[in-house]
């Protein structure tokens, strides 16, 4: 008799588990409180889908303890994967750095040719079916996946449900904190350069002690900063504001330059261009929004003219460009959040099937664990991974 499986949760390891289980011969049963499958898949990658990454390891990943990975990544790897999805009609598109993305550049096709092959294996849905307890679950299945993921990006199903279950069993939940997230700056001067953008370099510091950088986009909103460099930080941020540290961002706006070379181009534009004034010459390095509220920060009149500004003045200004510090209020919030730290205690799960500890033929897969990925594609390849161990476990049995 074909093995009964339930899987709660329709977004990216749930719906591979009911595909692989429902090859392998299982009845699958997949409940999905949102009206339709996937929503994470679809918007993930801004709509091209990061599906996985060429060079996954565990220390791509954060959580009490990121080992817990390395067996899943061993198995269920990047080439694996790949084939799998080739044997699915999906190519891969692999990045210099890594990354991999449809090749149609495209999130829907993921969604679409996942639900397609489903639908084919005879995987029943229930949409709108939001589950409240999974306690009798376990009576009427012979195993039960949660892959409720986590409380990120709320719009899309983000929710602590998943970690509800697992306190039913016993087990212990690691506290959620966002990550992959925008930070919020209390600061006007943060807020008056809404909408301004640099190619630069934020420094994490914790407790005024320097932890970590990253390059990219930084892009000044109206709550405080985001872009890429600052959701490659944000792990770490968030999760030293949970534990009630001082957490500041050092921006530096022109990471080509060193602070001597700015001073010294500033003070040598100002020589040749004595009409000049200081905006002038700031407004040929940096956004103008960028250029007068940096200004103004350092007490500088904009219509200084180019004459008065001495090697200090100049020095100041290069000193701000390369070394700006902001304190850190908070993260912008589950909301806005693409993953979350935090969730089910991994002390408490089988690594190498993904089954409870606590209570058998019960699994939990993808981010509902406490392990979260940087950014890159490393999220989903988890939730892949998991969802291939748990299913080969369930098959096996
Ligand atoms: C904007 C955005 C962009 C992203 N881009 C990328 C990317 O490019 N690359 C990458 O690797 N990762 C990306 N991620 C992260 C990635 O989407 C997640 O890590 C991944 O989807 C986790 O898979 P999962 O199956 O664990 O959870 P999810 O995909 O979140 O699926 C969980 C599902 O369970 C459902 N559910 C929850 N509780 C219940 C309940 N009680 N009853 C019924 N259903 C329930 C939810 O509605 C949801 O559909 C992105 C995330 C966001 C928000």
């Amino acid at each position: 008799m074909a093995k009964k499986v339930a899987i709660i949760g329709g977004g990216a390891s749930g719906l591979f588990s009911a595909i692989l289980c429902a090859e392998r011969g299982c009845e699958v049963t997949l409940f999905e409180q949102n009206n339709k499958l996937a929503k994470k898949i679809l918007v993930s990658g801004n709509g091209r889908c990061n599906i996985t990454n060429k060079n996954l390891s565990k220390d791509d990943y954060f959580g009490q303890n990121p080992s817990f990975v390395s067996y899943a990544l061993e198995q269920f790897g990047f080439k694996k994967f790949q084939n799998y999805m080739e044997s699915m009609g999906l190519l891969l598109d692999v990045k210099e750095d890594g990354r991999a993305y449809p090749l149609s550049n495209e999130a829907k096709s993921v969604a679409r040719l996942f639900e397609e092959r489903a639908r084919e294996l005879g995987v029943i849905f229930h949409l709108n079916a939001k589950i409240n307890s999974i306690k009798e679950f376990l009576n009427t299945y012979n195993a039960v996946i949660v892959a409720t993921g986590s409380r990120a990006a709320s719009h899309l199903g983000g929710c602590s449900d998943g970690e509800a279950f697992a306190q039913q069993f016993g087990h212990n939940i690691i506290p959620a904190y966002p990550s992959l997230v925008q930070l919020e700056i209390d600061s006007k001067t943060v807020h008056k350069m809404a909408g301004a953008k640099v190619d630069g370099e934020v420094t994490l510091l914790v407790n005024h002690q320097k932890e970590l950088s990253a390059s990219g986009d930084i892009l000044f909103t109206n709550y405080g900063v985001s872009g890429f460099a600052i959701l490659d930080i944000s792990q770490r941020a968030s999760q030293a504001l949970l534990e009630f540290a001082h957490v500041s961002i050092a921006l530096n706006l022109l990471p080509r330059f060193s602070m001597q070379q700015l001073a010294t181009h500033i003070s040598n534009v100002a020589k040749k261009r004595p009409e000049y004034s200081i905006l002038d010459i700031l407004v040929g390095l940096l956004p103008i929004k960028i250029a007068t509220n940096l200004l103004d920060a350092v007490g500088i009149a904009h219509d200084t003219k180019a004459g008065a500004i001495n090697p200090k003045i100049a020095k100041k200004i290069a000193n701000t460009i390369t070394n700006w510090r902001f304190e850190v209020e908070d993260t912008h919030g589950f909301r806005h959040a693409e993953v979350s730290g935090g969730g089910v205690d991994v002390s408490e799960i089988n690594p190498k099937t993904f089954e409870s500890l606590k209570q058998k033929d019960l699994y939990f897969t993808g981010e509902v664990l406490d392990i979260v990925g940087r950014r890159g594609g490393y999220n989903f390849a988890f939730a892949w991974a998991s969802a291939y161990l748990a299913v080969q476990n369930i098959t096996k049995k």
